[in-house]
């Protein structure tokens, strides 16, 4: 350990003035480090998204330091407020959980706090995305995180079809209520495609379940997925069976006419419109 690391753990200097970003657990509360708690306990003011959220972590560190509500929707005083401290005085950002900024507020005001030439430095620390990409076991030399899918079917299919191509694993995030919905959307454009579920992480029931969209589409229709989750879509592989046309057709002619049930195929596989359509029509009356 370098000389200025063990200074920095040991808090022997004061905190100068500035914008602190401050990664919080994601779960487990042991996961908050020592830079963490010492910016906390030595800071002017701490920005947060929920006051008895991040008092509650206080609470448990032991540190009584005031609390300022704030988010990317927040007055204009407000932000002011947090950048003129930050001017003269120590001031901590943090989300409800893990790293600010990260689907999260915080991008406003540091973009402002940067403009303003206050200094800007992280703690960095906890983060669902990565803690899920870790646990995955899918490919992690390249990965794209793209926030939490869309609610709608089309606005989410719209995001699948613009990610799906790119030879990464690609990594979002979910919540219980949805995840059913959006396996069986991925099951349909990629039925041999490797997903994983990161749920619950560092928590009592941490769980991380791999297979087809499919089978996770099943096994969680039966199980309704309890907590918070991370939904990782592995990379595009050229050995990966392809779906089956017809399979493809069948599943979009359960809910379309043939002529939509062809151009959603053709655009998932790039096969020919008026083929497609034609067999369709074959699928249809068998
Ligand atoms: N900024 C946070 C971070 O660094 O991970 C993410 C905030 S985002 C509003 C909240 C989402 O992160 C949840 O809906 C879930 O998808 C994911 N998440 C947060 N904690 C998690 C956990 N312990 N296990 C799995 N996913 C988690």
């Amino acid at each position: 350990m370098n000389t200025q690391r063990s200074e920095s753990v040991r808090n022997s200097k004061p905190l100068e003035p500035g914008l602190y970003i401050v990664a919080t657990p994601i779960g487990n509360l042991g996961d908050v480090t020592i830079r963490a708690v010492d910016v906390l306990r030595n800071c002017a003011v701490i920005a947060c998204e929920d006051t008895r959220v991040t008092g509650k972590l206080l609470k448990a560190i032991d540190v009584s330091t005031r609390m300022r509500r704030y988010d990317d929707h927040a007055s204009s005083e407000t932000r002011d407020f947090l950048l003129q401290t930050a001017l003269s005085e120590p001031v901590a950002l943090v989300s409800d959980a893990g790293t600010p900024l990260v689907s999260d507020p915080g991008y406003r005001l540091v973009r402002a706090a940067r403009d303003a030439g206050i200094h800007v430095t992280t703690i960095p620390g906890a983060c669902a995305v990565v803690a899920g990409l870790t646990l995955s076991g899918l490919p992690n030399d390249r990965f794209l995180f793209a926030g939490f899918l869309p609610n709608k079917d089309k606005a989410r299919k719209d995001v699948l079809n613009e990610l799906g191509a790119i030879e990464t694993t690609l990594v979002f995030y979910e919540t219980g209520p949805r995840l059913e919905r959006s396996l069986r959307a991925i099951g349909e454009m990629w039925p041999t495609r490797e997903i994983a579920v990161a749920r619950e992480l560092t928590k009592l029931h941490e769980e991380c379940r791999a297979g087809t969209a499919d089978d996770l589409a099943q096994h969680y229709a039966a199980h309704p997925p309890k907590g918070e989750i991370v939904l990782l879509i592995g990379p595009p592989t050229d050995n990966a069976p392809t779906a089956d046309p017809d399979d493809l057709l069948r599943s979009a002619l359960l809910d379309s006419s043939p002529s939509k049930a062809a151009g959603k195929v053709a655009k998932m596989t790039g096969l020919d419109r008026q083929t497609l359509y034609s067999r369709a029509i074959e699928l249809k009356s068998e």
